[in-house]
């Protein structure tokens, strides 16, 4: 079974001319065909394909692409009613830049709806499910991306991350997962959740893919403002067996109440592992930590206010026909119903709080307050950088948790994220591998964190650890 393999391992089966993309296909498509309707991978599934440019460095390769990143060939809705039928005129920098390799786009995966949330239970098309226990989330929001991947309907796919949304499905999935440095991969063509935060990053079965996927999509492109002109590297190259001589912090308020026990344990021995490989390791504190959920919460529903303003009937997707005009004319009611029922829960809740910590008469106490903070989380970051390589923690806090079980209480879900988040407001690459099971079958992700720019670190350590282990090789029975 081809779909079972890595993007590397493909590309050298067809150098070889042991098989052809064509043959990678029927593998993947018949993986769907078996697994789809339990797992609920795809917003919307791999069409008919046209010919792709042979020859080239990814030879026909095919890629998953989370739903909120603009592709001509594939609707892009976000997982949300208000973009039904929107057919993007254009493909999104990183689209055109994994064509011009020679990738062939391959689906598009689902996601909480406008990527609000860790559970991919917000969208419209229903949830997915983790491959490792249909009963649980696959984790979000680019869990339908993380689910193709681990349930092998996707040889590696594409996701975004505002406040965790590929590490943390990554790590519920048992899968690699990297948010690149803020800057370091063109926003152009990612349908916006909060500007200042959001970074599209590879989903993958080994650190070798991310790092070839990483060395496609990263680089400047002057049609982002945010994307930032330094050279990228050959990261391909960074990926040495060797980490003698690294110096690792682990930051204490990581290891707290909350943290589930099973993976406190394994990420304890996965310290001990990479001692013995090498690294020195020393505890450290980031004391800004504790604020730093409530600052996300506050600057990223902010930002989602005023960019989901654009959704309103008119110019994309969904708008309401059955317009009731009594109540306030009939434009604003147009806008309103159109609203008022194209967005989920979720996104309304946000919308409301985002445009409450913008009102005048809250923008200083809450809004610039929050970015005060952010600065100091920032520095309490660049201050542990200044004597270390990386940092190690887990990813989530818990495996997987059931379909439901916090779908009824936002804070419950917010605080999913409370180990990923700050590596989005301090714009610093983070990247979540297999590091462990529990005992109940369920997959536990590490993450490591590195200074910006410096995605070597965080590939080195990650690729050397992979190399070590067989956490990654590990797949689910569906
Ligand atoms: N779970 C977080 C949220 O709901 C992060 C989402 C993301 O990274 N897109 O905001």
């Amino acid at each position: 079974m081809l779909n079972t393999k890595t993007a590397h391992e493909l590309l050298d089966l067809i150098s070889s001319g042991e098989v052809s993309y064509e043959d990678v296909l029927v593998d993947v498509k018949s993986q769907i065909k078996k697994t789809e309707s339990k797992i609920k991978a795809y917003a919307h599934p791999p069409n008919n394909v046209e010919s792709v440019s042979q020859g080239s460095l990814l030879k026909g390769i095919p890629i998953a692409i989370k739903d909120n990143i603009c592709t001509k060939e594939y609707l892009t809705t976000c997982s949300s009613h208000i973009l039904e039928g929107f057919n993007p005129p254009y493909d999104a920098t990183v689209i055109e830049r994994l064509k011009e390799k020679g990738a062939l786009i391959f689906g598009k995966t689902n996601m909480d709806e406008f990527a609000f949330g860790s559970s991919c239970e917000t969208s419209f098309y229903g949830p997915s499910r983790n491959p490792w226990d249909l009963d649980r989330v696959p984790g979000g929001s680019s869990g339908g991306s993380a689910a193709a991947v681990a349930s092998d309907e996707a040889i590696w796919a594409l996701g975004s991350d505002t406040g965790g949304s590929i590490r943390q499905p990554a790590s519920l999935c048992g899968v690699v997962g990297l948010k690149p440095t803020y800057g370091r991969v063109s926003r152009y063509g990612l349908i916006a959740f909060a500007s200042s935060l959001d970074q599209i990053g590879p989903i993958t079965k080994d650190v070798y893919d991310t790092a070839l996927l990483l060395n496609i999509i990263a680089g400047h492109d002057n049609r982002d403002s945010t994307s930032i002109n330094i050279e990228t590297e050959d990261y391909l190259k960074c990926l040495e067996k060797d980490i003698k001589g690294l110096k690792i912090a682990i930051p204490k308020e990581y290891f707290i109440k909350g943290l589930d026990k099973e993976v406190g344990d394994s990420i304890r021995e996965t310290r001990s592992t990479l001692e013995k490989l090498g690294a020195s390791f020393k505890e450290v504190s980031l004391p800004h930590t504790k604020y730093a959920v409530a600052v996300y919460y506050i600057l990223a529903t902010a930002e989602a206010s005023s960019n989901l303003a654009r959704f309103d009937g008119v110019q994309y997707g969904f708008r309401e026909r059955n317009i009731d005009k009594k109540e306030t004319g009939p434009m604003i009611s147009m806008y309103k119903q159109s609203r008022g029922k194209g967005f989920g829960l979720e996104a309304k809740r946000r919308i409301i709080l985002g445009t409450y910590v913008l009102s005048s008469g809250y923008y200083d106490a809450y809004y610039l307050r929050a970015l005060k903070v952010r600065t100091l989380i920032k520095k309490d970051f660049d201050e542990v950088f200044k004597e270390f390589d990386c940092i190690i923690t887990p990813t989530s806090p818990t495996p997987a948790f059931k379909i439901g079980e916090r779908l009824e209480n936002p804070l419950s879900m917010y605080l999913s994220d409370i180990y990923t988040i700050s590596a989005n407001l301090s714009g610093i690459p983070a990247i979540s591998i297999p590091c462990g099971f529990t005992k109940g079958r369920l997959p536990i992700g590490l993450q490591i964190l590195s200074a910006p720019f410096k995605e070597r670190d965080l590939l080195r350590t990650a690729y050397t650890f992979e190399q070590n282990t067989d956490w990654h090789k590990a797949k689910p029975k569906i």
